[in-house]
């Protein structure tokens, strides 16, 4: 049997950390068995649904490298196909039509929850074989007697008795099919062998079971993967920090890194922590997805995102770094090499926009010096130790081929003073910080006459200072 999976999104809103999660599980065990995934957008919510949300699902899907294998489903292009199950269903008696008004339906929620009992439709309108209106739904005659059993790949066996669900709803008054009737036509129609989803669903798998027994369609297996929770240990919502995966992108995340960090929300292989998606596909299984709820931890995805850029290919890091430069406003290029800043700061960097943020200064003019580090490094001994560095900068003829870690060395050898008299000013001139890599890797990255300019600015700085 080929294993066939699916995603299949409502188009409310971004794709988030959950959703990116199921696509993923879904799309690991397709793979793993050699199997296909596919993608369905479930936009029969024809208020809710929109067109952008579609996109930055796409999009979402796209940047993860979670492909699918056939066109993309959309509901709404289905509704001829609902609608013919659910006339199956009206003419075989397993459905009927219903006029209770929503007034009643209140009421008689209002009672039973008055009484203790669980809310549920009390059958009115079952037997009364009404005809369709303007005003009528459709309803699934429910079994009123015995149980769904099935065996959840996460969750292990479940059995809810009949008598604990309702006739629900199938279509609504304009003829458009509700959730839990349109995701069994469709999952029985593309052949989808295992339903992968989050456990918020879990209550609805025994009528979907009891809606493809009577459509006489084969019931797929089912897992239902626990929610992801905040650091709080409260579902993971927009006040936990970035939700939507595309959020990661703009963050400076590696796509790698954030599928590794989300393979790990809830499943494990022994204590190992990093998974190229090769081995992510050789080692996924459901019977490694954990059935406590996971908590997500930016700290972990940090250091995830951190081992992928000191193994990233340097050009791509290039362009993802220019990319980030060009977003905050640098005109590039400049005299910059790009790859000797991502050189500098790769190992240092959690993700690409802190490794720009470490960067930046090398690329825009300086906007003052840091007080702290201004305070310490430019005293009067610095007016000497800066005119000695100019001096031998501009006494190197190649630049390049340069041994800028000497120059210094011998400016603090001919001064006779101790390495930090030279090594702090120089450092405070050239970044306008106290921290940072070393100052001949900075000079080099920034050229002999922005060295000296800024070496420049900084002694007529301290000139000025003690005048
Ligand atoms: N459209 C549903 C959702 O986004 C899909 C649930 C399912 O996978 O069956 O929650």
């Amino acid at each position: 049997m080929k294993v066939i999976t699916r995603f299949a999104p409502s188009p409310t809103g971004y794709l988030h950390v959950g959703g990116a999660r199921t696509a993923l599980f879904s799309y690991l065990y397709a793979r793993h068995h050699g199997g296909q995934f596919e993608l369905r957008i479930e936009d029969t919510d024809t208020e809710r649904s929109t067109e952008a949300s579609v996109n930055a699902i796409f999009e979402g899907m796209q940047w993860l490298g979670l492909e699918h294998d056939s066109a993309v489903k959309f509901q709404s292009k289905n509704l001829a196909r609902y609608q013919e199950k659910i006339e199956e269903l009206l003419v075989a008696g397993q459905a009927y039509h219903c006029d209770c008004s929503k007034e009643r339906l209140d009421k008689i929620r209002e009672q039973q929850m008055k009484n203790g009992e669980k809310p549920r439709y009390d059958g009115k309108c079952r037997e009364l074989g009404l005809n369709k209106t303007d005003q009528t739904i459709v309803r699934f005659k429910t079994p009123k007697s015995g149980s769904v059993t099935f065996t959840d790949h996460v969750r292990g066996t479940i059995t809810v008795a009949n008598e604990e669900l309702d006739d629900l709803v199938i279509a609504r008054t304009d003829g458009m099919p509700t959730y839990n009737f349109s995701v069994v036509v469709d999952d029985a129609d593309m052949g989808i062998t295992h339903v992968i989803r989050g456990d918020d669903h879990i209550n609805n798998t025994p009528r979907q079971i009891n809606i493809y027994h009577a459509l006489n369609m084969p019931v797929p297996e089912f897992a239902h993967v626990p929610m992801i929770l905040g650091d709080d240990g409260a579902r993971l919502s927009k006040r936990h920090g970035a939700v939507s995966v595309m959020q990661y992108a703009e963050d400076g995340y590696l796509p790698e890194a954030v599928l590794n960090y989300l393979v790990r929300l809830g499943w494990s292989h022994g204590d190992q922590e990093l998974f190229s998606k090769v081995e992510m596909i050789e080692l996924f299984d459901l019977s490694g997805v954990n059935r406590a709820p996971s908590a997500f931890n930016t700290e972990k995805l940090n250091w995830i995102n951190q081992q992928y850029l000191q193994q990233a290919d340097s050009l791509r890091l290039v362009g993802l770094v220019e990319r980030r430069l060009q977003h905050l406003g640098v005109n590039l290029p400049t005299t910059v090499n790009t790859a000797a800043v991502v050189e500098l700061f790769k190992d240092r960097a959690q993700t690409i926009n802190e490794l720009v943020d470490m960067g930046l200064f090398l690329y825009q003019p300086l906007n003052g010096y840091d007080d702290k580090a201004e305070a310490k490094a430019f005293k009067e001994s610095a007016i000497e130790a800066l005119q000695a560095v100019i001096a031998a900068c501009q006494a190197v003829a190649d630049w390049a081929q340069a041994d800028l870690h000497q120059l210094i060395a011998d400016v603090v050898a001919d001064l006779g003073v101790g390495f930090g008299k030279v090594g702090m000013p120089v450092r405070l001139a050239l970044s306008g910080q106290a921290q940072g890599p070393a100052n001949d890797a900075i000079m080099q990255v920034l050229g002999q006459s922005e060295s000296i300019n800024r070496l420049q600015a900084a002694l007529d700085h301290v000139n000025n200072k003690f005048a």
